[in-house]
């Protein structure tokens, strides 16, 4: 009996340790492999460039309001920018491509990051390997759903509050595709100004030719 107990208690250690084995390695493999492009650092610059139209009516001005690395634009929004639109504010698609994910139903909001899963938005597939995100719209807004086809220009919803907002704005982003509506951003430039900064008053002047999209890889 006591043998019995012995070798039962044996096998539970043992088993305990290769359970604490395959689980240490389990846990730190994907570490050890990620590859350093995974987790760049700030002041390395990313390959991609989208040149793409304001995303609001033709002739509009708004401010931008953040831009890259600094508030709540760090990780998968790093490369993000936030413009001052006003709620109720029609927004537009940057460049031609198809809806992929559509949100509006939402009407929380909050001035903290437990609110960010309750935004409203429009993710639109530019058909090269990237998105575009449409973030904080108006409930009730949205005027397209995946799988429509939208040119440039062409208005998609409104902004709202929604999400994690501390102030009425659009977040937007380029963003490779992935199987969220939240995905890495990287770089991207409009046709008027490759280069906006925080405080700077843009004006959409691309009105006639819709915009071009140029990936750089
Ligand atoms: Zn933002």
């Amino acid at each position: 009996m006591v043998r019995h107990l012995l070798s039962g208690t044996l096998l539970a250690v043992l088993a305990a340790l290769a359970f604490v084995l395959v689980s240490s390695v389990g846990a730190t493999a994907p570490l050890s492999n990620a590859s350093p492009q995974a987790h760049p650092a700030p002041t390395t610059p990313a390959p991609e460039v989208a040149e793409l139209s304001l995303p609001w009516e033709c002739s509009a001005a708004y401010r931008v309001t953040q831009t890259h690395d600094v508030g709540s634009h760090k990780g998968l929004g790093r490369w993000a920018f936030d413009f001052d639109l006003p709620e109720g504010t029609p927004v537009s698609a940057p460049a031609a491509g198809e809806v992929r994910m559509v949100r509006d139903d939402s009407t929380r909001h909050g001035c903290g990051p437990e609110f960010g899963w309750d935004a409203n938005y429009v993710v639109i597939d530019l058909l090269n390997g990237y998105d575009a995100l449409l973030l904080h719209l108006e409930a009730d807004s949205v005027t397209v759903k995946p799988g429509d086809k939208v040119e440039a220009g062409q208005v998609v919803g409104r902004v709202g509050n929604s999400g994690w907002v501390c102030g009425t704005h659009l977040h937007f982003q380029i963003q490779r595709s992935c199987s969220s509506w939240w995905c890495q951003s990287v770089p991207a430039e409009f046709a008027d100004y490759p280069a906006p900064s925080t405080g700077q008053e843009l004006t959409r002047g691309v009105c006639e030719a819709p915009g071009t999209v140029v990936m750089a890889d």
